[in-house]
């Protein structure tokens, strides 16, 4: 359904992420008829462009990042005529603020009002109180943060501080588009909506779960800003953890908010400390050496860096992780992630218990559940069945029922973000995450960051275009467990 009228109003709009995923997830929300005419999109950033500049920008944005199938020329031309531009330095106070307010005030007092930022996350504090002091705070009004909350406990902190200081909770929606995946949000139904699972969804029946999601892209010409960052801050302690989250958790009550984030609470409180004396035997830590992508040699990492770069930095992470609770007892959970990887995959695996006994020859494999997120959303099982081929006694081969929701559905999987941007609007944060949510991931991973800047765990090299390094097989090898590709 459409959505009531509504400013949006996204900071940061002449960066990366305005135009490679804002933009054309309004297109496509506008095309869907959910966004009414008389909304405004309006973009602020320091660059001094005029409104048409900025309007050319987000038209090259869109015949840029949307597919051109999708692209009409008349719908791209209405759906630019909502689109505004104030020049405004967000984090100074005084002066430059008139532009932005005028604007503003051209539409009802109790219009909703979205403050999207898309800057860097130190200057989120500053950007509301400058908002605070100008007046634009109204009831109707709601602030959207970028990823990354903080680089740890103590910084995250910072920026909740100096953003709740303005925004009530209940109006501040933090972004992780992992949710915004409907494959992710599928977990929910799959295992919610079939007591087939969910009646199995334990230590009784699975052995071990796997999440993944390994990039075949390395760090390109972002490589400064990558390394302050590291694959643990980029993916594990957000993205992976909250599809933990959904894996992990207990049925919640309904499917408002808070009743599925307390869910997911209880996990991120429940996974078993890693000290940083444990980081030896309880991860792996990694980057990518020169190598080869597709036949191509490619570069390591530290000559995408740039001339003698110094790093410590990880680029890809794998670590075995422990929910501490009465449903999963002892069952790992392998989180990994990495750039450079052999394929681009994302992925939870969920590897069941094998039979008690067997009464064939051979002991029936496993059954195992695959979840893929991307690049090509669908649910997989694989089960034993008999082996057509004649034989004396009764063989057994694994064969797999595999549903691709885009082709059983016939229908295009959106892009995250389009989900959420409107979700937003509505005022619904369930897809979103909350403040203890942030600080609990924090206080788990904080730890393991310290306990590899102090060296107690190796940096070690996989050839770019790898599965990750040995470390990472052998991880599970101590358990007696595979990564997925090692399993076909
Ligand atoms: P970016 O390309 O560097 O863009 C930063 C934007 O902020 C520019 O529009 C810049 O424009 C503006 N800006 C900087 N200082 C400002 C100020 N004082 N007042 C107003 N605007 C200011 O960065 P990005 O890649 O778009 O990322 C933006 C945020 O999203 C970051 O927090 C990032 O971590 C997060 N994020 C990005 C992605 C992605 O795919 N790119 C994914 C997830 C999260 P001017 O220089 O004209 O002011």
């Amino acid at each position: 359904p459409p959505v009531d009228i509504f400013d949006y109003i996204v900071f940061g709009a002449t960066g990366d992420l305005t135009m490679r995923k804002l933009l054309p997830a309004l297109y496509y929300r506008y095309r869907d008829g959910q966004i009414p005419d008389q909304a405004r999109i309006i973009g602020t950033a320091r660059s001094p462009l005029s409104r048409a500049d900025f309007q050319a920008r987000a038209e090259k944005a869109l015949q840029n990042f949307v597919k051109p199938a999708d692209l009409d020329p008349d719908l791209a031309r209405r759906f630019l005529a909502l689109v505004h531009y104030v020049s405004l330095n967000g984090a100074e106070a005084g002066s430059n603020w008139p532009g932005l307010k005028d604007l503003l005030a051209e539409a009802p007092a109790d219009r909703i009002r979205v403050y999207y930022l898309a800057t860097a996350p130190d200057l989120y504090g500053r950007i509301c109180e400058n908002l605070s002091t100008q007046g634009l705070v109204t009831d109707q009004s709601r602030v959207v943060l970028e990823k990354p909350i903080g680089t740890d406990l103590a910084s995250a902190d910072e920026i909740n501080d100096g953003v709740g200081r303005f925004f009530p909770e209940n109006h501040i929606f933090r972004i992780d588009h992992y949710l915004g995946k409907e494959t992710v949000q599928a977990v929910i139904a799959l295992r919610f909506a079939n007591p087939v699972f969910e009646r199995l969804w334990s230590s009784d029946a699975i052995d071990y779960i796997q999440i993944t999601a390994a990039e075949t892209v390395g760090v390109e010409g972002r490589g400064p800003y990558y390394d302050k960052s590291g694959a643990m801050r980029d993916m594990i302690q957000n993205h992976l953890l909250q599809v933990l989250c959904l894996v992990a958790m207990d049925p919640p009550g309904s499917l408002e908010a808070d009743s599925l984030r307390n869910e997911k609470l209880k996990v991120l409180r429940a996974l078993r400390p890693i000290t940083p004396e444990d980081v030896a035997v309880s991860t792996v830590r990694a980057r990518y050496g020169a190598g080869e992508m597709g036949g191509k040699p490619v570069p390591g990492y530290l000559d995408d860096l740039g001339e003698n770069a110094v790093s410590n930095t990880e680029t890809f992470v794998a670590i075995r992780a422990q929910v501490d609770t009465w449903r999963w007892g002892n069952v790992p959970f392998y989180l990994r992630s990495g750039k450079r990887m052999a394929q681009k995959s994302s992925e939870i695996v969920i590897q069941f218990k094998t039979t008690p006994w067997s009464i064939f020859p051979e002991k029936p494999a496993a059954n195992r559940l695959v979840i893929r997120i991307q690049p090509d959303e669908g649910v997989m099982l694989t089960v034993s069945t008999k082996d057509p081929t004649p034989t004396d006694s009764v063989a057994l081969r694994q064969a797999d029922i595999n549903i691709a929701f885009e082709k059983a559905f016939a229908t295009r999987y959106p892009d995250a973000y389009e989900r959420l941007l409107l979700d937003v609007v509505r005022g619904d944060p369930v897809l979103f995450i909350r403040r203890d949510e942030v600080e609990a991931a924090w206080r788990w991973a904080d730890p393991i960051l310290q306990g590899w800047a102090e060296n107690k765990s190796p940096l070690e090299t996989y050839p770019a275009g790898s599965w990750g390094p040995d470390a990472a097989r052998a991880l599970l090898a101590e358990r007696g467990h595979r990564w997925h590709e090692d399993m076909v």
